[in-house]
């Protein structure tokens, strides 16, 4: 493990998370880990020196749990990435382009999301919700096993024999709070040739487009993923398909539609993280689920709020699994409703208009610090994951604040 200071050359470039507006947060120290030894002997380090600790994937947490004033466990260096029949043992730091790329190389892929600096252990330990997510369920789904080093510095592994509780709650519950993930096993999927598409409308036609969106994409095959962004010039729907190109209503809507087949996963993938183009620009955001419609006269106050609209199918793989088989405490929804803006208060005004249609639960990986309910990050599955906790990390050392499991 290396130890490094703010005099150390590496420290701004290591500290800054991929979100900017955490980027002023400075970490007394900073451990950088390469193997499960390096975070046992970081956290030993963190408690003799009575810091609090902060866990770093890929460094994407939108309510900045993964920065601190204390030390801040950097685990870039836990990247590997190895394939036994079929099972993917991957390093708690890879991000998700690596980790689309490593795993094509044996004809392979799991469900996860779409940013290609997205760390593989947050999204898994929140759920993980992406363009395969409809056919396989969400990231957590596929995890079949963890090491994870504990409060007190012990390792254990994982997965539905030993360690059961800590596997049920590692699969949706929110990252930083049972313990440290150091690699991740999943059973991967057959990575497959996919199409990808996007439908385009001017934002003069968005109402229609919500209005047909919300009605057809929860229940679509589920070989088929299409989401929905509002912006300031266009309604978009863009999403891949395994098979059918059959956009239900949507394609009596007369939008342009443009679509590239045969795309290898890893191509398909890349070719929307073209489009992400990474800035300095501060973004707030917040959202919650929908398990119904939302009516057309409060899409058309959304609308008139100005800011930018995301909309996440929900239904198929996701649905097919019980509220309470994992932490994950969310497969009832029909969508998931982003509002984003450089203006916080014009994105709480936006999430007011939508709220009382919403069924009132978050996605755990998007955490938002207005709202810390834990009923609202985890259903009924609140109690059994305080009871987690209070086994695994009594003394309450990984100090999540919000949505924990308190
Ligand atoms: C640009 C962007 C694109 C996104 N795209 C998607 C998407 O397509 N699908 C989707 O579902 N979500 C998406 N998200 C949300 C994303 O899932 C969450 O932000 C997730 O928590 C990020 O994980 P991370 O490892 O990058 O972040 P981090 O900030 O490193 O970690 C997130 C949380 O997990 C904890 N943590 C990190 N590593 C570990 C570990 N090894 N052990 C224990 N705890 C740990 C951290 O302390 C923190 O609390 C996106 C977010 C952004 C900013």
């Amino acid at each position: 493990m290396e130890l490094i200071g703010p005099d150390h050359p590496r420290y701004d470039e290591l500290r800054r998370p991929a979100l900017p507006q955490y980027g002023h947060v400075r970490p007394a120290v900073i451990a950088h880990c390469s193997t499960t030894d390096d975070v046992v002997e970081a956290l030993s380090y963190a408690r003799a020196h009575d810091l609090p600790v902060a866990a770093r994937s890929g460094g994407h947490c939108f309510a900045g749990h993964s920065s601190t004033t204390g030390l801040l466990l950097e685990l870039s260096g836990l990247s590997g990435l190895s394939v036994v029949d079929r099972k993917a043992t991957i390093g708690a730091g890879a991000r998700l382009a690596d980790v689309y790329r490593g795993l094509h190389e044996f004809g392979l892929t799991i469900p996860a999301g779409c940013g290609p600096t997205v760390g593989i252990a947050g999204l898994t330990l929140g759920g993980g919700l992406g363009l395969l997510g409809r056919k396989y369920g969400l990231t957590c789904d596929r995890l079949v096993a963890a090491t994870v080093v504990l409060a007190d510095g012990r390792v254990v592994e994982c997965d539905e024999e030993q360690e059961p509780e800590l596997f049920w709650a590692l699969r949706g519950a929110g990252g930083g709070q049972f313990g440290v993930l150091t690699s991740l096993v999943f059973a991967a999927v057959p990575s497959p040739a996919a199409t990808r598409f996007t439908l385009t409308w001017p934002r003069a036609r968005a109402a229609d487009v919500i209005d047909a969106w919300q009605t057809w994409a929860p229940d679509a095959p589920d070989d088929i993923t299409a989401s929905l962004a509002v912006t300031a010039d266009e309604a978009r729907i863009f999403g891949a398909t395994l098979t059918a190109e059959d956009f239900g209503p949507l394609g009596r809507l007369g939008g342009e539609l443009c679509v590239r087949s045969g795309l290898s996963w890893p191509a398909l993938k890349r070719s929307f993280s073209d489009e992400d183009v990474p800035d300095d620009r501060i973004i707030y955001s917040k959202s919650e689920f929908f398990a119904a419609p939302l009516p057309r006269d409060t899409i058309a106050q959304l609308l008139a709020a100005g800011c930018e609209l995301s909309f996440t199918p929900m239904g198929g793989a996701y649905n097919h699994v019980p509220p309470d088989a994992t932490a994950f405490a969310h497969r009832t929804e029909r969508f998931l409703l982003e509002h984003a803006a450089p203006d916080h208060d014009a994105v709480r005004r936006s999430w007011s208009i939508a709220h009382p249609h919403a069924s009132g639960h978050l996605y755990p990986n998007f955490p938002d610090p207005d709202l810390t309910d834990p009923a609202a990050y985890h259903g009924a599955n609140h109690p059994r994951l305080l009871a987690v906790k209070n086994t695994y990390d009594p003394h309450w050392f990984f100090r999540q604040p919000l949505g924990a499991a308190r």
